[in-house]
């Protein structure tokens, strides 16, 4: 027995953490025992944080699923081996296609597959194969208007610019601190204060809009407590600002941008003092931040994924397109570009100008839903009309879900009705290394390899990496049990379908006993990639399982194409008209007299975390987060239970007091507790915020998104129960 360093990377989240992880040589096989930060990365630098850190347990734990489960007779789960589950889910895949047609399967991509690098490849593959319209990602809970705005108002070739390059940066309901997360453009999640805090000591100034004086609000040079879902308002009014005194690039807008007449004719009513009070912001400061913003000379605005689920995602995330435009925050002739992206292929010439047009949504040929409306949006369906699919009979049914890692439960709108779909589908299928919430309402719920467990590249994490960074590891760790990698669960299913896969490089090899090695898999994935992951992986392993930076292979931005007519388009769709709609319509809903805002949890990655114990042990529950001069004058008590009541459903929460919070709020993380979580388990599992929400009222009409933070909300204390002593 003995005990070996390995160099990896952590999947707990997309950030994709470097770090160093000890395996012991046990008489069952080698097992994870430590991980640290890796202090020779280049880009991470030895960072980590708590959930990366307890990635022993999670390999560990002694109730991770290590054999598949399937439903008996009776209902019970039956530990069942991996050729016979997979035999049994094909067998009633083929019974569902057969009676119901293609459509009647879909597959959801979730937070948990997003940790495996070919999940989204092989899920998405798999569900063409079948023929079906209906494969779901995360992406359209939470941030589809970032993908429609892209595609539907232009975007630059060469990219934007970076954040290390940038002197200001505009963050509007973006925590990266905690999320880990920004649009391109943003902070990368390796290290986010530290970075933060390096750029300013070099002269950055930093803006952040935010209900809640969030971790990054306290480093802001200007912080605007904006109200949740008046994101619109700020925006505008900002760009008012930087319109009226021609603060913006005016030869930018003339050589590559339409539509800025409407725009400019759009933002004017909305006048600093008019913006200001809508937004619930001080007009000077507003003023201030549009200065500060267009005064930088490169640095972005971007959101998180709040402003989006706060109501009129996607007219807030046009005008930040429209900030970003005016202000040409775009990497130019003669750099290098922005995002190398050593496995995710170039599909664009980086040139020094706007790209051609990317039909993803609504275009000839893309699916519809049944349902509002909605349809296809870039490579999927909206999760919005999902458990409408499910319950409606009619053409395209959906009857068998796979569900790859993600927690319908607690992560989709409309919690009881999802739920309702759920039960039922004919076959539920979940990918689960835990009996989450979804999983122990499955049919089936297959055991998947843990990350340490298996080979992958870090092409989830490369929208980040602002240098030609890439990485492929190996499998450091022995998996326990009967579990295999995800890829290759789909690869079998669809084997014994007798349906081909295709990947970008062409057909998946399926006439073999076995899958394809994962290289193999990951070469064909990203064929026309800036490097071959198996030139990666050779390259990496002379380095020692280390990082390899391919720096000659950077791209330099090109001149225009003299020919190209591409060029941004500010009017386009339902844009800006959206902006005075928004503006004539203030309502608030009557006897909803709060609002439930979403954050960011320390101790999860959306639902994932809940059953490891360290991570519990800082906290089971997700607070509810109230300013202690609405706890007093609504009764409520510190540690108690509060009741909210949106205008769909109820939930309870942990009463905590935070002078951080706006008065009139709750903040809570999102994707906690379960169908049945109440008053009397809320400090065990939390709240599901996603209950008080609707898929079919408060929705984007584009995109489908549902109203999942700035939700009208009233709230009431729970009276304890009374605890009766027994009397002699
Ligand atoms: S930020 Fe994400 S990738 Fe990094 S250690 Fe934490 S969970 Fe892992």
């Amino acid at each position: 027995m003995g005990i070996q360093t390995h160099k990896t990377f952590c999947r707990f989240c997309h950030a994709n953490c470097a770090m160093e992880v000890d395996v012991e040589d046990r008489p069952d096989g080698k097992r994870v025992t430590a991980v640290r930060g890796d202090p020779d990365d280049p880009a991470y630098g030895g960072y980590t944080c708590m959930k990366g850190r307890e990635l022993p347990d999670s390999h560990n734990a002694d109730h991770r699923l290590t054999q598949s489960l399937v439903r008996d007779a009776n209902g019970e789960f039956q530990s069942t081996p991996m050729p016979q589950t997979l035999a049994h889910i094909a067998g009633e895949l083929k019974r569902i296609i057969a009676k119901y047609g293609p459509d009647s399967v879909a597959v959801f991509m979730g937070s948990g597959g997003y940790q495996n690098s070919a999940a989204w490849a092989a899920s998405h593959s798999f569900t063409q194969a079948i023929g079906s319209k209906h494969f779901f990602t995360s992406v359209t809970l939470d941030q589809p208007a970032k993908v429609f705005t892209t595609a539907r108002y232009g975007h630059w070739a060469a990219g934007t610019n970076t954040f290390s390059e940038s002197d200001v940066a505009l963050l509007v309901g973006n925590n990266p601190i905690v999320s880990h997360y920004s649009p391109p453009g943003g902070v990368p999640p390796f290290s986010p204060s530290r970075r933060i805090r390096d750029r300013q000591k070099q002269g950055m100034k930093v803006i952040v809009a935010d209900p809640r004086e969030s971790d990054v609000a306290r480093l802001a040079d200007i912080y605007l407590r904006v109200k949740p879902g008046e994101d619109p308002a700020l925006l505008a009014g900002m760009l008012n600002v930087i319109i009226s005194e021609e603060l913006y690039d005016r030869n930018f807008v003339a050589a590559h941008v339409d539509g800025f007449d409407e725009l400019a004719a759009a933002v004017e009513p909305m006048t600093p003092e008019i913006a200001a009070g809508r937004a619930g912001v001080d007009a000077d400061q507003l003023v201030a931040a549009a200065r500060m913003f267009a005064g930088g000379s490169k640095g972005c605005a971007v959101t998180g994924t709040g402003p989006e689920m706060a109501g009129n995602g996607t007219l807030t995330e046009y005008l930040v397109t429209c900030l970003n435009t005016l202000c040409a925050r775009f990497k130019q002739e003669g750099e290098k570009t922005g995002i190398p992206r050593v496995f995710t292929p170039q599909m664009v010439e980086p040139r020094a100008q706007v790209g051609p047009d990317m039909p993803m949504f609504g275009a000839d040929g893309m699916a519809k839903s049944r349902f509002r409306g909605l349809g296809q949006l870039g490579f999927e369906m909206p999760c919005n009309i999902m458990a409408d699919e499910i319950l409606t009979p009619g053409e395209g049914q959906i009857r068998a879900l796979i569900s790859v890692g993600g927690n319908p439960v607690v992560g989709f709108p409309n919690q009881a009705k999802m739920v309702r779909a759920l039960d039922d589908l004919d076959l539920f299928v979940q990918i689960d290394p835990w009996l989450s919430a979804s999983a122990k309402r499955a049919d089936v719920v297959l055991a998947p390899k843990q990350s340490l467990e298996r080979e992958d590249i870090t092409n989830l994490s490369e929208w980040w990496h602002e240098t030609a960074y890439a990485r492929y590891v190996e499998a450091v760790a022995d998996a326990p049990g009967d579990v295999i990698d995800e890829y290759e669960m789909f690869w079998h299913l669809a084997k014994a379908l007798d349906i081909q896969m295709q990947l970008a490089g062409g057909p998946l090899p399926m006439d073999t006993e076995a899958p394809p090695a994962k290289e193999t898999f990951l070469d064909l994935m990203t064929a026309g990639s800036l490097v071959k992951p198996s030139k990666v992986r050779e390259d990496a392993q002379a380095a020692g399982g280390a990082a390899v930076v391919y720096d000659d292979l950077h791209p330099t931005v090109g001149p225009a194409d003299p020919d190209s007519e591409n060029r941004f388009d500010l009017a386009a769709g339902a844009m800006p008209d959206a902006l005075s709609r928004y503006a004539e319509n203030h309502e608030a809903k009557a006897g909803f007299n709060f609002k439930l805002i979403s954050r960011r949890s320390k101790t999860r990655f959306n639902s994932i975390g809940h059953p490891l114990e360290k991570l519990r042990a800082k906290t089971t529950t997700n607070p509810a987060y109230i300013h202690p001069d609405d706890i007093v004058g609504l009764g409520l008590e510190e540690g108690g239970i509060v009741e909210i009541t949106s205008p769909h459903a109820t939930i309870h929460g942990v009463v905590k007091a935070s002078d951080k919070v706006r008065r009139g709020l709750v903040s809570m993380a999102h994707a906690y507790g379960d169908a049945h979580a109440d008053k009397t388990n809320v400090r065990e599992i939390g709240s599901s915020t996603n209950r008080l929400t609707s898929d079919e009222t408060d929705y984007d009409p584009i995109t489908g998104q549902a109203l999942q933070s700035g939700i009208p909300v009233k709230l009431e204390p729970v009276t304890p129960e009374p605890v009766f002593q027994e009397t002699a």
